[in-house]
């Protein structure tokens, strides 16, 4: 996988997603003041690889970072970042949940069988940091309930709270003069239920909330970037599954019918899994 930072605008850099250990996309946004770093990453060894290429591409001036949402692959570096770190109030109180846990196979274990893991985390927790797991959950230092304005000198950002299936403290970030909207993991499903899924009236909440936002670039936090007419394309999707999800109720057969009608062709695996999710929602 790609280990380099990428230039996203003249003035937001990013290190790639990596599917390998489940690492999300880790970026920085550079105003002439200060640098407002996303996400720490899933390890001290994802964070250091990030910061490590800040400096090797002269990217100064950052001490402050703000989390996207509490999982684990998006906090667990906030340690050997050692930023100020700021993150939406539920994002905390997830977080001081997991001060105390223990990491070793036998609790990751346990906790999955009671519901409170989720295995493939539990999986990618060991195969990221193998058998010597030394894990410190660090927690933010300021925390905010609806959202907050940055100044980063010439770059304004907006810090909204969005919450949804995924994850009821999701928050997005809007850096407003490059037109770039950083959506975390909000748009994906939720993922510590028995199956996951997806509720007509969160998606659609969500969306509104999404929608407010009018960017050039959209970063989901586990995919290559996208461009407008493609996320364009992705919430169209998602709106017409809501709105035949209500239609067809559990008759999953006549929703994937009328789908693949109105697409004018036959489900991908990705919007057969998302009709799955629907359908779990109800
Ligand atoms: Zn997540």
């Amino acid at each position: 996988m790609e280990k380099k930072l990428k230039q996203l605008t003249d003035r937001i850099h990013y290190l790639p997603h990596d599917p390998e250990t489940d690492r999300p996309i880790l970026s920085a946004i550079c105003g002439t003041h200060q640098t407002l770093i996303i996400d720490t990453g899933n390890s001290a060894k994802h964070a250091k690889l990030f910061l490590n290429e800040l400096d090797r591409c002269q990217i100064k001036n950052h001490h402050a970072v703000v989390l996207t949402h509490w999982h684990w692959d998006h906090s667990f570096g906030a340690n050997e970042m050692n930023k100020f770190t700021i993150a939406h109030e539920h994002t905390k109180t997830h977080l001081e949940k997991m001060v105390e846990y223990d990491w070793t196979d036998e609790a990751l274990a346990d906790r999955v069988e009671k519901g409170l893991e989720n295995s493939f985390c539990s999986e990618m927790i060991k195969k990221e940091f193998g058998a010597d797991r030394d894990i410190t959950i660090a927690l933010p230092n300021i925390t905010f309930k609806d959202k907050l304005e940055i100044d980063l000198g010439g770059i304004q950002c907006v810090v909204k709270h969005v919450g949804g299936d995924h994850s009821d403290d999701s928050s997005l970030i809007f850096a407003k003069e490059e037109k770039v909207l950083f959506l975390g993991d909000c748009l994906y499903p939720s993922i510590y239920t028995q199956q996951p899924q997806y509720k007509v009236d969160n998606v659609r909440h969500l969306l509104e909330n999404i929608e407010m936002f009018d960017a050039d670039v959209y970063v989901l936090s586990h995919e290559p970037l996208l461009a407008k007419e493609d996320f364009k394309g992705y919430i169209n999707l998602l709106k017409l599954i809501c709105n035949l999800t209500e239609k067809h109720e559990r008759n999953h057969l006549n929703l994937v019918n009328e789908l693949s009608a109105q697409l004018n062709r036959k489900l991908s695996q990705l919007e057969e899994e998302v009709v799955y999710c629907f359908m779990n929602g109800l």
